[in-house]
């Protein structure tokens, strides 16, 4: 029996603005032109007098990093990771990309509340982009990345030294991942064969 096969179709990024989601956004955009996927940007607002403001804000942000990639940005009215996994489920997005923190989460010390309800909710990969150390600073942990060095290049998922902005061990791990949940889908009825 031959796998089907998983494409990376389309890749959401969700952003506040902080430095955490910079990185995601840059992380995204990688992917993005790595995988030939559409990239969608969204920032969600509490009120809907936000909004024009917002997507003013947004649509810089996006013009400033994902040069050359085709985008489409977008502000959603609520609260963030309903609205994430809303707009995911819409689209349909088959990864989502999210910082570890954000502007309201530096008191969480692994992982945000939006970005953990994101990943427990979505119906897609959810991917998390910590925020790398910088390059000065000295690796904490044995197993932690070392500290980039000038000039180095570094995988924006994992920050392994590697010549791509996506390391072709990430890229795996992501194909295998959204494999994983197409086949779990397909036994669980979630979806047709064609994924
Ligand atoms: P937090 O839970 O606030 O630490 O945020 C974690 C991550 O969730 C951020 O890095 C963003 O990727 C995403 N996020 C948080 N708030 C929003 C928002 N209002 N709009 C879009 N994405 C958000």
């Amino acid at each position: 029996m031959t796998a089907p096969e998983v494409a990376i179709r389309t890749i959401l990024v969700a952003t506040d603005f902080s430095p955490f989601s910079e990185q995601a956004i840059r992380a995204a955009v990688a992917l993005a032109r790595h995988f030939g996927a559409a990239l969608h940007l969204l920032h969600v607002v509490h009120h809907a007098g936000e909004r024009a403001a917002a997507l003013d804000r947004l649509g810089r942000a996006a013009e400033a990093e994902a040069v050359g990639v085709p985008f489409t940005a977008s502000i959603a009215v609520g609260r963030p990771a309903p609205e994430i996994v809303r707009y995911a489920e819409r689209e349909p997005a088959d990864l989502i990309v999210v910082g570890t923190h954000g502007r309201t989460g530096l008191s969480h010390v692994v992982m945000g509340s939006v970005a953990e309800a994101v990943v427990r909710t979505a119906t897609c990969q959810v991917l998390t982009i910590r925020l790398r150390a910088p390059a000065a600073a000295p690796a904490r942990h044995p197993v932690e990345a070392p500290a980039p060095s000038a000039g180095e290049r570094h995988c924006l998922v994992c920050a392994l030294p590697s010549p791509d902005r996506i390391c072709e061990a990430c890229a795996a791990r992501i194909r295998g991942e959204a494999l994983e949940r197409l086949l779990e889908d397909e036994k669980a009825g979630r979806r047709g064969s064609s994924g």
